[in-house]
Order: C-alpha cells, then structure tokens, then sequence
C-alpha cells in the first residue's frame, strides 16, 4: 500500500527518540513513500525545511539496488493561526521578535522558496482558542493565501471552529482570482461546505477521525464526495485512527485511514489507496 502522509508534525518533540529511524525507513517499510511535514511558526516553517532538506528523496521503491527504502520529506511552511501575533509585533516562543509585518513575510517567502517547500501551511483560522483575535487571525490567512498566490503554491489550511469564516474568506480569495489550491486539513465542517470547496478544486484532509465511530459527518463526508478530492494525513503525533486513538500517531497509521475510506467507497482498499497516493502527488505537484 503507498502512502502519502499530507499533514504531519515530525519536528515535534514527541519524536525526539525516534525521528531518524522513522523517517530513515520504519515508515518507507510499510508503504510511506512522501511525508510533508507542516511547519506552524516562523522556527517551525524553518525546521520543517530543515527536515525536508535531510530526508530529501523518497527511495520507497528501491529500485537502485542495494539502498534501504526511505521516505522523502517535504515542507509546508506557514504561520498557524496562533502565531499569527509574530506579524503584529509580538515575540515568538522561541523569543525572536521582528520590526515589522513585512520582515516577517520576507522570512516567510524566502522558505517557502526553498525547492523542498511544496505549501504554504498551516494556515487558516483557530476560533477554538482564540490566542490571536478574529481581526488578527483572519488578516493572515489572507495575507498568507496572497503569498501562495504569488509563489504559485497550494495552501494547507487549518480551520478550528471557524468552518464558515474559513471558507468565507477561501472563497473571496478564490473570487478574486488568486485560486491556489491546496487541502482542507482535518477537515471537519458539512458535507454542503465540503461539497463547495471541492467545486472550487479544493482538495478533503482525511485522517484518524474518519475511523470513530462517533464521526457519523466526517462519514457522510468521505461517502458522498468523489475520492478524486479526498487525501490522506495523520497531523502526527497527534489524532490517532482506531485501533490506536489516544497513542501517539505517525504516518504508517495511516493505513487505517485508508481502509475506512476504502470500506466507505465500497472500494478495494489497495486500489482506494493509489487513488488517493496520486491525488496527494497532484496537489503538492511532487
Ligand atoms: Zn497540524
């Protein structure tokens, strides 16, 4: 089965133990061939880079002989809803603290030009916290959808009861003619928003959650949109699928994901796999 793992947090911490055999060939021996890691603040958009620069090179095949299969990272790089203070003068965690919005931005840019950045992400809006106002937040994401226009990447967004605002704002963007593309992560909104998205060519974030029993939505979801727009993501280490909810999660989990997917479609999961593998491949043009 190959996996394509769209969202994913490998610089966290809670994979200090074990990052490099995970992405040194753990995952690639159980079908991950690509991973794109997300960065979410200035020094995770940074080390997120950092990552993909590393594990540049996926030799999930192996054909070249004797090298042991290996997962090939990319990079997202953005600034997370959260953070979005950084651009109004406030200190990041990590204590850098910038003169201006457009340094910022600058700093940005020249990551996401790297050849290893394949999105800006994770963007969008977090109402669920609410550690940057709704003004601050949504200035932004808009901001920051301008400049995957400009660099002619997809967006990964992040949207946390903010379903409407999010897809408002997506939608003007789109309207204004700055279209990017790019995936709706962990998605969790209606079937009608999801069906809208989709029409604009968006592309459906599925993962762990799409295996609860209580995720009856999420369900319909997956059901009733064309798998043509459905991709896989774990957003590791956190939303493991069932069996293993609550544990720590990495990409090979996503095998799960694909299954329930599979079983919606009424699909073969093997051949539901490939389907989604080549949806991924063509957002993230990789
Ligand atoms: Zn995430």
């Amino acid at each position: 089965m190959r996996i394509f793992d769209t969202h994913s947090h490998y610089d966290d911490e809670a994979f200090d133990d074990d990052r490099d055999a995970l992405l040194g060939g753990l995952l690639a021996a159980e079908g991950v061939e690509y991973v794109v890691n997300m960065g979410a603040s200035i020094e995770g958009a940074a080390a997120s880079a950092d990552l993909a620069e590393k594990y540049a090179g996926s030799i999930a095949h192996s054909d070249s002989g004797n090298e042991p299969a290996r997962t090939g990272v990319y990079a997202g790089c953005g600034i997370h809803p959260d953070d979005t203070g950084v651009f109004e003068g406030k200190e990041t965690s990590s204590g850098m603290r910038f003169t201006c919005a457009d340094e910022v931005m600058q700093r940005l840019r020249d990551l996401c030009l790297l050849e290893r950045c394949v999105c800006v992400g994770e963007i969008g809006l977090d109402y669920h916290w609410m550690v940057e106002q709704k003004e601050v937040q949504q200035r932004w994401f808009r901001e920051q959808m301008r400049l995957a226009y400009e660099l002619r990447l997809p967006i990964n967004v992040h949207s946390r009861d903010a379903a409407q605002d999010t897809f408002d704002l997506i939608r003007e963007n789109y309207e204004e003619g700055r279209y990017t593309g790019g995936i709706i992560h962990c998605y969790s909104g209606s079937l009608e928003l999801a069906r809208e998205y989709v029409k604009m060519g968006y592309h459906i974030g599925i993962g762990g959650v799409v295996t609860f029993k209580n995720a009856k939505v999420l369900k319909r979801v997956v059901g009733e949109l064309p798998l043509e727009y459905l991709v896989t993501e774990t957003d590791c280490p956190y939303l493991s699928p069932e069996p293993y909810r609550g544990k720590r999660n990495d990409s090979r989990n996503i095998r799960y994901v694909i299954e329930a997917i599979a079983r919606l479609k009424e699909m073969d999961p093997e051949e539901c796999a490939e389907i989604l593998f080549e949806n991924a491949r063509k957002v993230y043009g990789v």
